[in-house]
């Protein structure tokens, strides 16, 4: 019986694996340019944790998570996001104490929501994230939003819109609640059912709806904006005009509350601008500030602000629109015709492998025309041809695929002669590429 992948699940193979990784390589590696330590916590945490921080009013809690008890009856869930395990760690491990501030993590690992699968959602998907704690400012709100903007110029992607918003302080949002919440009662009947949660839960969490007709009703909502402090437009204001030093545009998105309830003050969004030719995936990223998360989950009352960025969104992105590069391939491919060349080829290969080079071979005896059509289908540069010519001579034939050149190389001058033909591949591919633009 064949037995299919979990619905929402995806593999990531080959060539795709190898995009994960670059992604999440440059991601983790800027991050660590900013001074974040990279931090990993568990898949599974005690349930509570999650209800308290993501919060019972946020979507995630109430019907997205991966919820089971495990064989001692202990409430474990797999975490649908990666701040409230970070936030627990901080706490668990007293990396608040004797810690210059802020402390600053970062991390990147899978994550689970029972989510309904469709373009760029899935039920298990893999975040980027840093965290910044213990030292709030206007700066350091900016530098997190910054770090997400250089991780999506660092892999190519330009025409990024970064939406930002402020949810205020404690008495703003509240007064906005009250406003929001009769505005809604209004127009809740033609609302959907989580939505009639939302009002009774949380009102601003109706923002967040995704429902096409609830969408037009929350354009006539009050807006957030219109109730902020003077101190909390001041500081959004500010973040603005330091991302805009650095050549960061932001815009202003009344509406914008991420799906977490654990926001306070800024809050932001990356969105790709361009959309003809792309599926509608949502936002790449997004994050904010929260006031009182490490206190919810037992630690001091250190404000913080973080940032989670979807690296399959990302992934799609880079391919959909970044010219995809050259699959890596094959530096040499061995030929092996008979039993003996085999033998040796298999020393020979893990000699180069050592130089640094990536070789293939094979083991199993075939013609050469069938093993130049092998080293072709796997995209190799060169093959290395040993005849009984070249043993005599203690040389190898090696064979540019391309142009068919074929060179002899004494087995001495091996390894620097094959290093000299593989850069003069490189300039020759990069010299192609630049006549193509
Ligand atoms: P959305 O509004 O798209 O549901 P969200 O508000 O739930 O996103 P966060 O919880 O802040 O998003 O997660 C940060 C990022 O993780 C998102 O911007 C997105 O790129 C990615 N992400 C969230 N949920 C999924 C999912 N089910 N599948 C793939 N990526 C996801
Ligand atoms: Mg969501």
């Amino acid at each position: 019986m064949e037995i299919n992948p979990v619905k929402g699940t995806h593999d990531i193979i080959a060539d795709e694996a190898n995009l994960y990784t670059m992604i999440e390589q440059t991601a983790m590696g800027i991050a660590q340019l900013y001074g974040y330590k990279e931090i990993r916590t568990p898949v599974i945490e005690h349930t509570p944790l999650f209800l308290r921080s993501v919060g019972e009013s946020s979507d995630i809690v109430n019907k997205e998570m991966y919820t089971f008890d495990d064989k001692g009856g202990r409430s474990i869930t797999l975490r649908p996001e990666l701040t409230a395990g970070v936030m627990r760690s901080i706490v668990s491990n007293k990396l608040y104490a004797n810690a210059d501030l802020p402390i600053k993590y970062c991390y990147v690992g899978p994550c689970f929501r029972y989510e309904r699968p469709q373009a760029g959602r899935y039920r298990q998907f893999n975040q980027f994230g840093v965290e910044a704690v213990g030292a709030p400012s206007c700066y350091q709100d900016a530098e997190v939003i910054s770090i997400g903007h250089h991780l999506l110029s660092s892999i190519g992607l330009r025409n990024i819109k970064v939406l930002i918003n402020s949810l205020g302080d404690e008495e703003s949002r509240a007064n906005y609640k009250v406003a929001l919440k009769e505005y809604f009662s209004k127009h809740i009947d033609k609302m959907c059912p989580d939505c009639k949660r939302r009002l009774e839960t949380n009102p601003l969490r109706i923002l967040d709806c995704k429902v096409p007709e609830d969408i037009e009703i929350v354009k006539g909502a009050p807006k957030m904006t219109d109730y902020l402090s003077d101190a909390s437009k001041a500081y959004l204001n500010k973040v603005i005009a330091i991302l805009k030093d650095i050549g960061i545009e932001t815009e202003i998105d009344t509406n914008l509350v991420r799906g977490l309830d654990y926001y306070t003050g800024v809050v932001f969004e990356y969105h790709f601008a361009k959309t003809d030719g792309i599926d509608n995936i949502g936002a790449l990223g997004g994050g904010g500030h929260y006031a009182n998360l490490l206190a919810e989950v037992g630690g001091p009352s250190y404000e913080g602000i973080g940032l989670a960025m979807g690296v399959e969104r990302l992934a799609y992105i880079v391919k959909s629109v970044v010219n995809p590069k050259l699959p890596i391939g094959i530096d040499f491919y061995i030929l092996g015709m008979t039993e003996q060349i085999i033998d040796q080829n298999f020393a020979l290969a893990d000699y180069l492998r050592g130089a640094g080079f990536i070789i293939e071979t094979n083991y199993a005896t075939k013609s050469m025309s069938s093993l130049l059509k092998t080293a072709l289908r796997k995209n190799a540069k060169f093959a290395i041809i040993i005849g009984e010519d070249e043993i005599a001579k203690k040389e190898v034939a090696v064979k540019n695929l391309k142009t068919q050149d074929q060179t002899y190389v004494k087995l001495d001058d091996l390894e620097n002669v094959l290093h000299s033909l593989i850069n003069a591949y490189y300039a020759d591919e990069m010299k192609l590429e630049g006549k193509e633009e």
